[in-house]
């Protein structure tokens, strides 16, 4: 191709990048990417960051740092920033509280929910058309938790399905998640009066169930989709810029929190930052998993 060709071809790249990653609809998930490289050996991964390859270079590295290899050298260098901060703060961090593990998941995530459908605890129960207990993996490494069903939400008894739905479903995709990997639930298991916002009592009165979910899960990371999400499961009223920043904890699991989808439909200039999130997310739970096989 000649130069200028190289040159129109570049343009029509980022053109269609702008396009996909602007899409009013939100459907085209942009994927230009592509789904995150498996993650690398500790000591490859910190080498990629430092660009040195020499055993000096890899030698300081005391714990693994898996960091995704993603062509992005800037996003490389803050991925790895960020799990080298964030295993450090869960170490420190106030440890796990779940008791002992639950033989088999799906057989006491089914008994609970058995319990949870019928309930009455607050008002939602008399508008809604199903309570919705959530889905997904029982053996889940992460679970994502929303706010509270929606309308297709409460018509179908599933969470995340919709418009908003299929686009989560994408954006597992792209950290190479599909749905039956991942364990999917909201804060509250019926649906507010026109997607208005959970109040207090209902809350109060639906987090044991939450929380009898999550020790049955016991996952290694939390995901909180939307600002409601994290400021409700954290009990703080900190902006979900701020929260996006760290990693906290519930019940000592670690918790990120990412924009919700529904935001993204509305906001697609917001998918670039949930998509570096969700990166992140992927190389946290890999970084565990690696701990965990290494320390038994
Ligand atoms: Fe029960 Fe929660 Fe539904 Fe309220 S929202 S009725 S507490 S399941």
């Amino acid at each position: 191709m000649t130069r200028g060709g190289d040159h129109r071809e570049r343009i029509r790249e980022e053109l269609l990048s702008w396009i996909r990653q602007n899409d009013p609809t939100g459907m085209d998930w942009y994927l230009d990417e592509g789904p995150v490289d498996e993650a690398p050996a500790a000591a490859d991964a910190a080498a990629e960051v430092s660009g040195d390859t020499t055993a000096a270079a890899i030698a300081p590295v005391a714990q693994p740092v898996a960091a995704p290899a993603t062509g992005d050298p800037a996003f490389d260098r803050e991925c790895h920033q960020f799990l080298t901060d964030t295993l450090e703060l869960i170490d420190r961090g106030p440890g796990r509280t779940a008791g002992p593990p639950v033989p088999d998941k799906a057989v006491v995530l089914q008994a609970l929910k058995d319990i949870v459908t019928p309930c009455t605890a607050c008002e939602l129960s008399g508008g809604r058309t199903h309570t919705v207990f959530g889905a997904g993996n029982p053996d889940a490494a992460v679970v994502f938790i929303g706010e509270a069903p929606g309308r297709d939400e409460d018509l179908q008894g599933e969470p995340f399905v919709g418009r908003s739905g299929q686009l989560l479903t994408k954006i597992l995709g792209a950290i190479d998640y599909g749905r039956e990997d991942v364990f999917i639930c909201n804060i509250l298991k019926c649906r507010p009066p026109n997607n208005r916002d959970p109040q207090p009592a209902e809350v109060a009165a639906c987090e044991p169930h939450l929380k009898r979910q999550l020790a049955i899960l016991d996952p290694r990371v939390i995901c909180c989709l939307g600002r409601v999400a994290a400021q409700t499961l954290l009990g703080t009223d900190a902006s979900l810029k701020r929260l996006r920043e760290t990693v906290h904890f519930y019940e000592g699991i670690p918790v990120l929190a990412t924009y919700h989808p529904a935001a993204l439909l509305r906001n697609p200039g917001w998918k670039r930052e949930t998509w570096n999130d969700v990166r992140k997310l992927r190389a946290l739970v890999d970084a565990l998993a690696a701990r965990e096989d290494r320390d038994g």
